[in-house]
C-alpha cells in the first residue's frame, strides 16, 4: 500500500540510517553513503519528472537496488511506524541478527519481548532526534541473549512519523568483555583470598614462632634444672662412683641441652626468625673462651691442641660473637669428635684489612677420619652424616654444619673444606667483619671519700714508696712519704703541729731500723698521733699476725704484693669507718679475707627469676661463693623491691609470669619509674639458643647475659665484672713491687672445702698439679721468649685458675698480675714477675710435697 515514493524515500533512510552506525567492524562502508546519496538524487529526478513512466521506471529500479542494497547489507534495519509502533519492514540481517523469520516480525508491535526498541524509541519519539551507538541486550528467538548496537533515528516520510532502527551483533565483543568482567573479578577475588591466606600463614608463622619460643623455654627449664642441680651436687661430698654418675648425667644433660638448640637454630632458620646482632666485641676474648671449652676436651681424648691468633689480627671488632663462637665451637668439636689421634689446630687470620673492615679467616684441622670426596658437597645439608647407617659408630644431629653454614653466609662470609679421607680435614670460614669505631676512653671514676686522703707512706725501699706513691697519686690522696721510722715519726708529728695531721699510715713490717709493728705502737702511745689510722704491709703472711698487730694498735693487715683494688677496698673501708663516729671502739682488723668478705657482704645483689629450681641453684651458687642475694619471682617484684632500696646488681631472668625481665628492665630505665637507681647493672639470665642476641639485650636497657644452667664461676666472673667497675682499677697499672712471695704458699682449706674433704681425691689432684706446674711455667716462659703477650695472658689465666682451684694463693696472685699486665699488649719489663713466679713456684711445690709425703 506503500507508494512508490515512500518506499523510495524510506529506502534512503534506512540506508542512511545504517551508515549512521559507527562499529569497527561491520561497519558499512562510506560506499553505501555514497550509494545512498546517489540514489537520493537519482530519486530526486525521478520525483522532478513528475512520475513519468520513465521515471516510474527508474524509481522501481532503484528501488530494486535498494531492496538489494538492503538485501545485502550486514547492519540490521527495521522501519517502524512511529504512532502504532507496528514493525513496517526488516532487512534480511535484521532477521538474521534477531533469529526470526521476516514474517514473525513485520506487522507485529515492537516490543519488549523483541526488546530492542523500548526506551530509545520513546526518547527518540520525544526529542525528535537521533540516539546513536546504544548497547542493548535482546532475545533472540531461539530464547537466547544476543547484544547489539543501534541507532535510532525518527523520521518523517510524507509528514508521517516513522522511526528507523538500524544495528549490528556486537555479541562476540560484547561475550569478550563479559568474560573479562568475569575473570577481573575472578581475579579480584582470588587476590582477597591470598590476601586472607596470606594473613592466616602470618598468624600461623607467629604463631609458631611463639610456640617454638614458649617450647624453648619448657624444654630448658627444667634441662637447666638437672644440670644446674648436677653442679650444686658435685660440691657435696660425694663417693667416686656417685661422682662419675653424675658426670654422666651433666655430660648428657648438656649433650641434650646442644641438640635441643641445634633443633632450634634449625627450626628458627625455617621460619625465617633467625636473627643476628651487631654488636662491639672482642675477637680475642671470645676465641679464648672457645679455646678454654675445648682444649681440655681434646686433651682428655689424648690429642694435641693448638691454638693461634695471628698477631695482626685485629681484636676489636662489631658483629655477632655468639654466632662466631657456635659456629668454630662446632667445627672443632665435630674434628675432636671425629679424631682418634693426632692434633687439633685452630688458626685465626687476617686475610686482608681496611680502615673500617677486616676480612678474617678462622681454619680447623684435624688429623681424623676425613670425610670422602663424593660426600664433602652434602655434608653441610641438614641431616646429612657420611655415616648415615643405623650401626653409625660417631653420635650427632647431622645439623651442627648446616647451621653453620646457614649462619656463616647470613654473616655474608663462606664456608668450605678440604679433606682426605683417612687423613684428616680442614674446614675453613671466612668472615668480613667490621672494625670497632674508636671510643673515648672514659677515665676511671675516683671514689671521693679517698681524695684529698692525707696518707704517709713508710717504707725503706724505693720501689715499695714508688708503687705506693703511684697509687696515691691515681687515687688523688695527699701523701707524704718516709723511709724509715724516725722520719716517719718526724713527718706525722710535723704534720700535726702544721694543722694538716694524717689520716693513715701505711707501715712497711721490715724497716731497716725498728720493725713497723713497734713503730705503729710509738705512733699509737702518742697522744696527739693515736688517732692515725695504721696500715701493716707484711712480706710474708703468718698465722697470727694479723690478731697480733692488731694489738698493736693497727687497723689493716695486708700483705705484699700489695693489691691495688685490695689496698683501695682498705682504705675505703677505714675511711668509711672514720665517718661512723660511732664506731669508735676497736673494730675487726681488716685483711685481704675480710676485705673480699666485706665487699661480698656489701653488695646488694637482687634475683628476679620464677622457676623454684633455677632460684635454688642461684641462691646456693651465691652462696658458695660468698654474696647474699633477695629472690623475687618477676619483674613486677622486682620492680617493687628496687623501688624500696637500691641494688648493685640484678640477675633478671627473661621469662618469667606476670612482667618478664624485658619489661621490667625497660621500667627500671624509665626515669619516669620510682626505680631508685636507674642505672644498676642488669644481667640477663637466659637460655643461650633462644635468647642469645645480646643486641635484643642492649636495646631493652640490659647490660649482659648470662645463659642457663648458671655455673659457679661464669657467676664469679659476672659479678666481678660487673662489679669491679666501680673500683679505680686500670689493669696496666699493675707493678711488681718487692717481694718475699711465700704468702700463703698453699691453703689447704681451699682444696678442702672445694673436694668435700676426700683425701684421696685431694692427693690425687696434688700429685697431678706438681706434674703440670713445670709444663705451665715452661709453657709461659716461651711465650715471652717469643714476646707473644696474648699467649703470656692466656697461660697465665690458666695458671690463676688452677692455682685458685688449690689454693695456691700467693702463686694464683703473681699469675693475676701476669695477666693482668699481658693484657696491654706490651710484655717488657714482665721478667721480674716471671721470677717471683718460679720462686713462687719452687715453695708451693716444696710445700705439696711435704704435704703429700705426710700421708
Ligand atoms: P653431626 O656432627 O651432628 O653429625 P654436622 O652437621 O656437624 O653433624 O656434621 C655432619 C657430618 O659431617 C658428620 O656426621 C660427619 O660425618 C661429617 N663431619 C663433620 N666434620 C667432620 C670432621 N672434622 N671429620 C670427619 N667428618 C666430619
Amino acid at each position: 500500500t506503500w507508494s512508490l515514493y515512500q518506499r523510495h524515500e524510506a529506502a534512503v533512510q534506512m540506508v542512511n540510517g545504517a551508515a549512521s552506525l559507527n562499529l569497527e567492524k561491520n561497519f558499512i562502508p562510506l560506499a553505501a553513503l555514497h550509494i545512498g546519496i546517489w540514489i537520493a538524487g537519482l530519486a530526486g529526478i525521478v520525483y522532478c519528472k513528475k512520475r513519468t513512466k520513465k521515471h516510474e521506471e527508474r524509481i522501481l529500479k532503484s528501488n530494486i537496488r535498494m531492496e538489494a542494497i538492503l538485501d545485502s547489507i550486514q547492519s540490521g534495519v527495521l522501519l517502524i511506524d512511529a504512532e502504532s509502533h507496528t514493525i513496517l519492514d526488516a532487512n534480511p540481517a535484521a532477521c538474521a541478527i534477531l533469529g526470526v523469520e521476516k514474517e514473525a516480525v513485520t506487522g507485529k508491535r515492537c516490543d519488549s519481548s523483541i526488546g530492542i526498541f523500548d526506551n530509545e524509541n520513546c526518547q527518540a519519539e520525544k526529542k525528535e532526534k537521533a540516539v546513536y551507538n546504544t548497547e542493548v541486550e535482546v532475545i533472540r528467538g531461539n530464547g537466547k541473549r544476543a547484544y547489539i548496537i543501534q541507532t535510532v533515528t525518527p523520521i518523517s516520510i510524507e509528514n508521517y512519523p516513522y522511526i528507523l532502527v538500524s544495528f549490528n551483533d556486537i555479541s562476540e565483543r560484547k561475550q569478550m568483555e563479559i568474560d573479562m568482567k568475569r575473570l577481573n573479578s575472578e581475579l579480584e577475588q582470588a587476590i582477597i583470598t591470598a590476601e586472607a591466606l596470606k594473613t592466616k600463614a602470618e598468624a600461623a608463622s607467629s604463631a609458631k614462632s611463639q610456640f617454638l619460643s614458649n617450647m624453648s623455654h619448657e624444654i630448658r627449664t627444667p634441662m637447666n634444672g638437672m644440670i644446674g642441680i648436677t653442679e650444686i651436687l658435685s660440691g657435696t661430698g660425694l663417693t667416686n662412683e656417685q661422682r662419675e654418675l653424675l658426670e654422666i648425667i651433666r655430660s648428657s644433660g648438656n649433650a641434650l641441652l646442644t641438640i635441643v638448640n641445634d633443633i632450634l637454630d634449625y627450626s628458627k632458620f625455617e621460619a625465617g626468625r633467625f636473627t643476628l646482632e651487631n654488636i662491639d666485641f672482642d675477637l680475642r676474648s671470645a676465641m679464648e673462651e672457645v679455646n678454654d671449652l675445648l682444649s681440655e676436651k681434646a686433651k682428655e681424648k689424648g690429642l694435641e691442641y693448638i691454638s693461634n691468633i695471628s698477631p695482626d689480627v685485629p681484636s676489636l671488632l662489631r658483629g655477632d660473637p655468639g654466632r662466631i663462637r657456635q659456629v668454630i665451637i662446632n667445627l672443632i668439636s665435630n674434628a675432636i669428635k671425629f679424631t682418634k689421634q693426632g692434633k687439633i689446630q685452630f688458626e685465626v687470620s687476617l686475610i686482608s684489612e681496611s680502615k673500617s673492615n677486616a676480612v678474617i679467616q678462622f681454619s680447623v684441622m684435624d688429623t681424623g677420619i676425613g670425610i670422602p670426596h663424593d660426600k664433602q658437597a652434602m655434608i653441610f645439608d641438614s641431616f646429612v652424616q657420611v655415616d648415615g647407617s643405623n650401626t653409625r659408630r660417631y653420635g650427632g644431629t647431622g645439623l651442627g654444619l648446616a647451621i653453620s653454614k646457614q649462619i656463616t653466609e647470613m654473616m655474608g662470609g663462606e664456608i668450605g673444606l678440604e679433606s682426605d679421607e683417612g687423613k684428616g680435614s680442614r674446614f675453613r670460614v671466612i668472615l668480613t667483619l667490621e672494625r670497632q669505631r674508636e671510643k673515648d676512653k672514659s677515665a676511671v671514676s675516683i671514689s671521693a671519700s679517698l681524695k684529698e686522703k692525707r696518707v704517709l707512706i713508710v717504707s725503706d725501699t724505693e720501689t715499695g714508696r714508688n708503687c705506693l706513691m703511684d697509687y696515691m697519686n691515681k687515687w688523688g690522696c695527699a701523701y707524704g712519704a718516709a723511709s724509715d721510722a724516725p722520719g716517719a715519726l718526724e713527718e706525722l708529728r710535723f704534720a700535726h703541729d702544721c694543722k694538716s695531721p694524717y689520716e693513715i699510715a701505711i707501715i712497711d713490717l721490715q724497716l731497716s731500723d725498728m720493725d713497723g709493728e713497734a713503730l705503729g705502737a710509738n705512733i699509737k702511745k702518742d697522744p696527739d698521733l693515736k688517732n692515725i689510722n695504721l696500715i701493716m704491709l707484711a712480706s710474708h703472711g703468718c698465722r697470727g699476725d694479723a690478731a697480733r698487730v692488731k694489738n698493736s694498735g693497727f687497723s689493716a693487715y695486708l700483705t705484699k704484693p700489695v693489691d691495688e683494688a685490695q689496698l683501695y677496698e682498705c682504705l675505703s673501708i677505714i675511711t668509711d669507718r672514720k665517718r661512723e663516729m660511732k664506731r669508735e671502739s676497736p673494730v675487726e682488723i681488716i685483711t685481704r679475707h675480710s676485705i673480699s668478705e666485706d665487699k661480698k657482704r656489701r653488695l646488694r645483689i637482687l634475683v628476679a627469676e620464677d622457676d623454684t629450681i633455677n632460684q635454688k641453684i642461684i641462691i646456693s651458687i651465691m652462696a658458695k661463693i660468698g654474696y647474699m642475694a633477695k629472690v623475687v619471682i618477676n619483674g613486677h617484684e622486682a620492680i617493687r623491691a628496687l623501688e624500696q632500696e637500691s641494688y648493685d646488681l640484678v640477675l633478671m631472668d627473661c621469662q618469667m609470669p606476670v612482667m618478664d625481665g624485658y619489661e621490667a628492665t625497660a621500667i627500671i630505665r624509665s626515669m619516669d619509674s620510682k626505680v631508685k637507681d636507674h642505672d644498676v647493672p642488669v644481667i640477663a639470665l637466659t637460655g643461650h639458643a633462644l635468647d642469645g642476641d645480646m643486641e635484643k639485650f642492649i636495646k631493652a636497657g640490659l647490660d649482659d647475659y648470662l645463659s642457663k644452667p648458671v655455673k659457679p664461676q661464669e657467676l664469679a666472673d659476672m659479678i666481678d665484672k660487673w662489679l669491679s667497675k666501680q673500683e679505680p682499677v686500670q689493669d696496666k697499672e699493675v707493678t711488681a713491687v718487692n717481694m718475699d712471695t711465700e704468702d700463703d704458699v698453699f691453703d689447704l682449706s681451699v682444696l678442702m672445702s672445694n673436694f668435700s674433704e676426700e683425701k684421696s681425691l685431694i692427693n690425687n689432684i696434688l700429685n697431678d698439679f706438681c706434674e703440670y706446674l713445670p709444663d705451665k711455667l715452661s709453657a709461659l716462659k716461651d711465650a715471652c721468649a717469643k714476646n707473644d703477650s696474648h699467649l703470656v695472658k692466656h697461660e697465665a689465666h690458666a695458671l690463676k685458675g688452677s692455682s685458685g682451684n688449690i689454693g695456691a694463693i700467693a702463686l694464683q696472685k703473681i699469675a693475676r698480675q701476669i695477666e693482668n699486665w699481658a693484657k696491654s699488649g706490651d710484655i717488657t719489663g714482665i721478667d721480674t714477675l716471671i721470677t717471683q713466679l718460679d720462686e713462687q713456684s719452687e715453695i708451693l711445690l716444696t710445700a705439696i710435697k711435704g704435704l703429700l709425703s705426710q700421708e
